[in-house]
């Protein structure tokens, strides 16, 4: 039976940190859905739709045997209830640094209580990708900074454009 991972998030903008994540899960699942939060409470600079073709685009970069595992998707129900829908079992995180931990840890707790059969794991980006995070990425653009380094091309693309 193949093992589908859920890589869950809001890619507000998608990040060199996301994709190193996705490439990386692939040594761990047969399967990988990203799964983009459509949460309305979250304030998000880029559209749904929009951040659904970014992930598309960027992706494309990865090599062709990883993207037939790839699939990318959007979601706006409780997360573990959507892991559940995918006959899934299998929630992927990022870990950069310590800060993400508590937030993490929470909510890994939250998921556990609310279905005991959810695991999630936790992969580590590359060194030269954890200060990498999609609020700042945000932040230096808006004040003219340079991102080249830290997001893939249609990301940077389009974020010229806005
Ligand atoms: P969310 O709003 O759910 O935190 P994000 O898109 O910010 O969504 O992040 C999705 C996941 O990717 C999180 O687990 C986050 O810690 C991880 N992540 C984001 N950027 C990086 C990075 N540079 N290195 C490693 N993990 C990352």
């Amino acid at each position: 039976m193949s093992k589908i991972g859920i890589y869950p998030g809001s890619f507000d903008p998608i990040t060199y940190g996301h994709l190193d994540i996705i490439q990386r899960s692939l040594s761990v699942v047969d399967e990988l859905i990203i799964a983009v939060s459509n949460n309305k409470s979250k304030n998000h600079l880029i559209t749904i739709d929009d951040r659904l073709n970014l992930i598309n685009q960027s992706i494309l970069s990865l090599p062709e045997k990883d993207l037939s595992k790839i699939k990318v998707e959007k979601f706006d129900n409780l997360l573990v209830h959507y892991v559940k829908s995918k006959n899934a079992s299998l929630i992927i995180r990022g870990l950069r640094a310590v800060s993400d931990f508590e937030y993490e840890f929470l909510m890994t707790g939250m998921n556990r209580s609310i279905d005991k059969d959810i695991e999630t794991i936790f992969l580590m980006s590359s060194e030269k990708y954890h200060f990498i995070s999609s609020r700042f990425i945000k932040e230096i653009h808006k004040l003219g900074g340079d991102i080249s380094k830290s997001v893939p091309k249609p990301v940077l693309d389009f974020l010229s454009k806005i």
